[in-house]
């Protein structure tokens, strides 16, 4: 006869937990369109209030303590555009970790090509579509029905459960996590641990991600007619000598630069560098032609993405040697270097507590090894770990990653729930509530 062993007193929380969150499959979908319907397009950082208090008057109900931080005078806050962000927290039944899940609430503009309305929160065959249900409402809505599920389960927690819905990460995060880390929300003893549902797999945990370096580069020449180029100095030209040196010199090497890192996709683990935008010569009028002017002007801007193991100062360098390069050969071309954004790469350890929880629950939930990855763009993690000075956080979510600022951008439902069971068992294992 098979011998079937009763059911261990841990195994029962677990169950009771995750069968809450089977419970509330449809609560988890109709969250996820409720936030997908708010259009919290940045730029410009459209219905903040509406989404953030929609998130807080929930948890609210749920016996959270609910705050909205309007971070007044950063940058983008005016009174159209309120930067405000929501943070709930609940306290625990006696001395314990706090355990934070922060989401940004922002999303970027839909654009073209969509053939559902981005802002249905259209669900067909198991996926739910809409701007932002992939990038990252659909992770937000997984850690509530979560947090959720284990508060249902009736289980006195330790420490303290927290949930945050932040502003602008899509431009930077400066008025979002970038804020609420300098009010110290983010540093212990307050917080110990953060998960961010961003999209990057639900069977992925992402440790950090590269460094980002971005820049103007304006040329001047000199201006002249352009029936008579040799009277003045190319602005155009003096930037496609730059850029010709960037494919000759710079591009292949970069290319041979690979990270430790296990960055995803499997390119972005070289260092790279893209040419933003380029603007070139005076302003074009009548006829939507510009005069006949030899340029003194042109612009660039440049996305250089570097590994944890290069050193900021080496990036920018290499690029300035370039840069004189060319003005030695260009006599009568000058340049200006704008630094518009920089954060250096960030990577937490993988023995790190919060990433052995996550790898845990991945394993008992997916039945399979999580993968751990890093990601080529940044996100909030870096305010964390820089401001904060919190290295035990990264993000796992159910999106997935590809699928983040594309047209029918959606996420699996059922990622979904898994990605709250693999949520919920995570903070019962920081808790010390799972063995
Ligand atoms: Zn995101």
């Amino acid at each position: 006869m098979p011998h079937t062993p009763p059911p261990t007193p841990t195994a029962t929380l677990v169950e009771q937990v995750f069968a809450r969150i089977d419970s509330g499959r449809d609560d988890l979908v109709a969250l996820t369109r409720e936030l997908v319907r708010i259009p919290t397009i940045n730029p410009p950082g459209d219905a903040y209030r509406v989404c953030a208090e929609a998130l807080g008057e929930r948890l609210r109900r749920r016996g959270f303590e609910v705050r909205y931080l309007h971070a007044e005078g950063a940058p983008g806050d005016d009174p159209r555009h309120p930067r405000l962000n929501v943070l709930a927290r609940r306290e625990g039944v006696r001395p314990g970790p706090c355990v934070h899940f922060n989401g940004h609430i922002d999303v970027v503009e839909p654009g073209a090509g969509w053939s559902v309305d981005p802002f249905a929160g259209t669900v067909r065959d198991g996926r739910l579509y809409g701007r932002g249900a992939c990038d990252m409402k659909g992770g937000i809505a997984a850690a509530v029905i979560a947090v959720e599920g284990l508060l249902a389960a009736g289980i006195a927690l330790p420490g303290a459960v927290e949930v945050s819905g932040t502003v602008d990460e899509e431009t930077g995060g400066f008025a979002g996590v970038g804020w609420m880390a300098e009010q110290g929300l983010f540093s212990r003893p307050r917080v110990d641990h953060v998960i961010i549902p961003e999209p990057l797999n639900v069977d992925g945990i992402c440790l950090g991600h590269r460094g980002v370096w971005w820049a103007e580069v304006a040329f001047t020449g000199r201006i002249a007619h352009g029936s008579m180029p040799f009277l003045g100095v190319s602005a155009i030209r003096a930037a496609a000598a730059f850029l010709a040196k960037v494919e000759r010199e710079l591009l292949p090497a970069l290319g041979r630069r690979l990270t430790q890192m296990p960055v995803i996709p499997p390119g972005a683990r070289a260092s790279t560098l893209n040419v933003n935008a380029i603007h070139g010569g005076v302003a074009e009028g009548m006829g939507g032609y510009p005069p006949a002017l030899v340029a003194d002007r042109c612009r660039l801007v440049l996305d250089r993405r570097f590994l944890i193991e290069e050193r900021l100062e080496d990036v920018k360098a290499e690029i300035m040697a370039l840069l004189d390069a060319v003005a030695r050969e260009w006599p009568g071309i000058d340049y200006q270097v704008r630094e518009i954004m920089t954060f250096l790469p960030t990577l937490t350890a993988a023995d790190a507590p919060v990433v052995q929880a996550l790898a845990f629950a991945v394993q008992a939930v997916l039945g399979r090894p999580a993968a751990l990855v890093a990601s080529p763009g940044t996100y909030d993690q870096k305010h964390i770990a820089r401001i904060g000075h919190l290295h035990d956080c990264v993000a796992y979510g159910p999106g997935i990653l590809e699928l983040a600022h594309q047209p029918d951008e959606y996420v699996v439902v059922e990622d979904m729930v898994n990605a709250a069971k693999v949520m919920a068992l995570a903070a019962l294992r920081l808790y010390r509530l799972v063995g």
